[in-house]
This record gives C-alpha cells, structure tokens and sequence, in this order.
C-alpha cells in the first residue's frame, strides 16, 4: 500500500464548492498555461508535503487532535487540486505543447469526485460522500442489537471469515455484515447523480467515464483491453474454481452445488476476493516446502532493521543506491508500546522527494518479510521520478505503483533465499505445487473480483444500470464473473455493493485488477532479462544489473508519458498481457487438470 502524493487526492473525494473561475476575458495563451501549470507544480507539491507530515504523524500517533490537523491538511490540498482542475478547462481550446498538454489533462482527472459548480450542490455531494465513508466506518453488525458486546466490526467479521469453518455461523455472519449497507442506497443513488453533474462540468459524460480516461486512450477502447486481458486468464480462474468447488463440497456437502457457482460465504473472505483462507480444504498433498521461514527468522533473531537492511540490498543489487539515512532515523518499523498507532503496511515519500519512509509493526514472519520488498518497491518508485514536475511524480498509470512492490515480491523465491543465506537448499520443484496453489488463491482468485467492481460502477454512472436494479446487475456480475452466488436471493432491499469498503469510500478498483496482471508482465519481462532459464514461478531477478537497469528506466517516467511507454521500457512492447501469469502457475495448471479431469468446470 502506498499512501500520499496524487494518490492521495485519488483515493479521498473532492470537496470544493467553489464556482468557476475565468480569469480573463481573453483566449488564454501557451504562456498563460504554463504560468499556471508551473503554478499547480509548485502549490500541490508544498501542500502534499504538508498533508503527508500531517499523515505521517496522524497515523504514528494516533489522537483526536493528530485526526483534525490531518484531516484539515489534507482538505486544503484537496481544495486546491480541485479549483486547479477546475481552471484547467479553461486551457481546452489554447495550443499548448504535448507536456503541458498532458500536464492538465492530468489535472482534470487528479480527483475522483467533481463536485458541480452551483453551491448547494457542491455542499450536498461532499456531505453524502462523507457520510457513505462514515457509514462504512462505523460498520456494525449485532447478533442482539441489545447487546453491544455481542456486536462485530469488519476486522472481527474479517477473523470469523478466516478461520470458521461451521457453515451456519459463516452464513450468519456473512449476512450480518450485508445489512450495514441498505440504508447508503438512497444516498448513493444522489452521489452518482451529483457526482455525474460535477463530472460532465470537466467535460466528461459521467464520472466513470471520467475514471477511465486516466487510462490515456478512448474510455471504449480501455473497457475491451479489460476484457480481452480477463479472457486470458479465464480458462485458469475456471479450473481453480472447479477444483475449489468440488474441495469444498466434500466439506460442506450440498450447500456447494457440484456444478453451480459457489456460495459467497464460503471462500474464507466476506467478498470471496481472496481464497488464501480456504488453503487447508484445498492443499494438495505432500506439498511442504520443507522449510520454513517465520521459523528461520525467529531462530537467527533478525531484528526488524535486519530485515528491512536484507530487503534495501535486493534493491541496491540491482544496481538502486541505498535508502537515505532518514530512512532508518524516521521509519516507523516496530509497533510502539506506548502510543496507538495505524499498524497496516504503507511506503511514504514525505516531501515527494527523498524523505522515503516506511511504517509497518513488523514481526519476524514469512509474510512481513515479504512485505518488506513490497513496500521498498514503493519507496524505490517514488526516488526515481522525484526530479520530474510534481504532476508527473506518479506510476504510469495506477496499476503500477501496487504492480512494482509486488513484482520484487515474486523474487523472493527459494533461490533467493539460498543466495542471502536463509536456507541452505531450494527445495525441488515436485513441493511447488503448494505455493503455486497459495499465490493462485490470493491473485487468480481476485482478478474477475478487481475486474467487476468497477464494471458495477461504471453502468451505474452511465446510467446503464438504475437505482432499481443494484442489486441484482451487482449479484448478475458476480455471477457472471466470478462464480459465487449468495445462498438465499438478495432483492432490491438490499445494498449488497454498499458493503464493500471501495464503493461508498469511492475508491477506484480497476487498479487492482491491472497491478494484478501488470505484476507477473514485468516478472516475465525482468526475469528473461536477468537470464533466468528456470521456470517463471522460480525466477528471481536478484542481483541483476540488467534487469535493475531496465526497471529503473521505467521507474524514473514516472507520469510523464503514457503508460504503454513505460511497459515498452520493460516488457518491450505496449501492450498490457496476461499470458505472464499464464506461464508463472503453468505447473499448477496441469496439476489441475488432473485434479478435476471428468469433474464439471463453469457453473
Ligand atoms: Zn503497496
């Protein structure tokens, strides 16, 4: 996760009821547009500084009154960008060179939410959008309403989903959380209203119509890339999801239908968007790696700072120089004692230059160790554009900040930890079988959820889709991508989408999808270049000034030209490509085909 520069105005919402404002009466002129774009340059990068510092100690040190600088922080920058984008309209029609050009297209599309110019409805749609994210936030479900203890909150429902394996309470909770989201519908259905007006005023048909313009071609031509990437991957999410289904049955029995989808409630997550939970109904057998590295690491007694130093000299063996010393003075890596603090993984850029930092409770595990080369992708990302215009000071598109942390994660491979000295021995390739499952559960079975949200979204800001029928065009994509179904029919009554944190916070999700498939792209692409000859899933490009030269080339673009640009730096070609993950769990899809042969596929 990465919070801060224009991600963070990305993922909060625009409250600025301010009208338009033309400056002149005259056609403005190139001159005039870059004064102003120097202007915005320098403005945002002051005021996201500020807000940072005031994140970086809101959530180090967590007090009511650490939450109201933050907040106020970060509501100047977000009023700010949003005038500024505002203004930028009036540049539409001015001759201006490609870099400036792209400079304000990028300003109109910096803010997820427009708000409309007339004042009362400005006021109206910043004060909805609020209160859909506090209406999530305050999220509860009580088995007895008289009861407050007996009342859950999605971290503890999170837990249930996780470890429960009675079918009854898993249905039971999983249909508690859905009725903290009925009362947003009426409320959601103004936002979209609202939030279509504000967008139309930037130019845009619709707000989703406004999201996918970030994406630097036609919002049409960027819908099919999305599909045409999801029909890739496809035949694989079918066969794991047969061979899930059929594990499952043998669990639960009928309520999991031999040929049908499978119910929501059982893939060990609330939305089913990660099946990593559900591993040991699926394991395959003697698939022990036969090491284990939470152990390894306790044993050797590795301090945070010594595991943070081994993952900063992945980077640095690749050619990236050394963290700043601030790094180790400012970062927050051990859960304070004394304080309340937001332990939840993030990567920082402080001053959107050097002041690199990340904040993370971390434990001597496999999985924060992993998460570890994740979130220096970040900080590593954020260093090597810092010498572009703060507009630029951003991934090619959204997918690929997440996209970067979580490629260097896929080099920590068994190899990688015989060269760093972990283990002594890689284990041989027959116990692959249940890692690939693992990391299938976690990134095959999420791609048709990343894929569908915004899907939702997108209709119901164009109107395709009526306040009428949310529910049910929500639970028709469900269906119709993922294979899961709730076990009892859900009507209108119900505001099933409102229960997922991203739609009332508003927070785009196609990312996700895309840094999902981007991920095993640049894998494939920096794995060749290190000369790995083994197969995909064993690569690691650890050590590899080529591969390091090439990631850097791509990094340093930052926003500055469209996104197939920076692909073509890496994968040498413009064209998003989900084959890589095609290659990467080979091994798992013909143990799957094995697994299931004669066994119904689809639903
Ligand atoms: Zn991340």
């Amino acid at each position: 996760m990465r919070p801060r520069t224009f991600g963070l105005a990305v993922s909060l919402f625009l409250a600025c009821a301010c009208t338009r404002t033309t400056s002149s009466d005259t056609a403005p002129t190139a001159a005039d547009a870059k004064k102003f774009i120097d202007d915005v340059n320098a403005t945002t990068l002051k005021l996201a500084t500020e807000a940072s510092q005031a994140g970086w100690v809101a959530e180090t040190y967590i007090t009511g009154d650490t939450s109201a600088l933050n907040a106020r922080a970060n509501q100047r920058f977000i009023d700010t960008l949003a005038r500024y984008a505002k203004d930028a309209v009036r540049f539409d029609h001015t001759d201006v060179p490609p870099d400036l050009r792209r400079s304000l297209d990028l300003l109109k599309v910096a803010l997820v939410m427009a708000t409309p110019s007339d004042p009362r409805e400005g006021e109206e749609l910043t004060s909805i959008a609020a209160n859909l994210d506090a209406a999530y936030g305050k999220g509860k479900w009580c088995e007895d309403p008289k009861k407050p203890e007996s009342c859950l909150d999605i971290n503890q429902i999170t837990e249930i989903m996780r470890v429960s394996r009675d079918e009854k309470k898993l249905r039971q909770v999983w249909e508690g959380w859905h009725t903290i989201s009925p009362s947003m519908r009426k409320d959601y259905a103004r936002f979209v209203d609202l939030s279509n007006k504000g967008a139309k005023e930037l130019g845009f048909p619709d707000t989703g119509a406004m999201w996918r313009s970030k994406y630097d071609m036609p919002a049409e031509e960027f819908t099919k890339e999305l599909d045409r990437l999801w029909d890739q991957v496809r035949p694989l999410y079918l066969k794991l999801h047969a061979y899930v289904r059929m594990k499952l049955r043998e669990k639960y029995g009928d309520v999991v239908p031999a040929n049908g989808p499978i119910p929501a409630h059982l893939l060990g997550n609330i939305w089913a968007q990660d099946w990593t939970n559900v591993y040991p109904l699926v394991a395959p057998k003697n698939s022990d790696p036969g090491y284990d590295l939470t152990a390894i690491l306790k044993n050797r007694k590795l301090t945070p700072v010594d595991m943070v130093k081994t993952g900063e000299r992945f980077y640095t063996s690749l050619g990236f120089s050394p963290l700043p010393q601030t790094f180790w003075e400012r970062s927050m890596l051990v859960k304070p004692r004394d304080r309340d603090v937001v332990c939840h993984a993030s990567a920082w850029d402080v001053d959107n230059v050097e002041d690199l930092r990340i904040k993370m409770c971390i434990e001597p595990t496999d999985e924060d160790f992993r998460t570890i080369h994740h979130e220096l992708g970040h900080n590593f990302y954020q260093r090597s554009y810092k010498d572009l215009p703060m507009l630029f000071r951003d991934s090619a598109n959204d997918g690929f900040h997440e996209a970067i942390g979580d490629t260097i994660a896929l080099s920590v491979t068994p190899e990688y930890l015989v060269k760093i000295g972990m283990i002594e021995k890689a284990p041989d390739s027959s116990r692959d079988i249940g890692l690939l499952m693992q990391r299938a559960l976690e990134k095959i079975a999420f791609l048709p959820f990343g894929l569908l949200i915004d899907q939702w979204r997108w209709k119901v800001f164009s109107g395709e889709v009526k306040p009428d029928d949310y529910n049910k065009s929500w639970w028709d994509l469900r269906l119709k991508y993922q294979g899961v179904a709730p076990v009892a029919a859900r009507s209108e009554e119900f505001f099933d989408p409102g229960a997922k944190y991203h739609v009332p916070g508003n927070v785009p999700y196609t990312r996700y999808f895309l840094a999902d498939i981007l991920q095993f792209q640049f894998h494939r692409a920096l794995s060749q270049t290190a000369g790995c000859t083994s197969m995909l899933h064993r690569c690691s490009i650890y050590q590899s000034a080529d591969a390091g030269k090439k990631l850097n080339d791509m990094l340093s673009m930052g926003l500055s030209q469209p996104w197939p640009e920076a692909l073509t730096k890496i994968a040498g070609t413009k064209q998003m490509d989900a084959t890589a993950i095609l290659d990467y769990f080979k091994p798992l899809d013909t143990w799957l085909d094995e697994q299931i042969k004669g066994k119904p596929v689809g639903w």
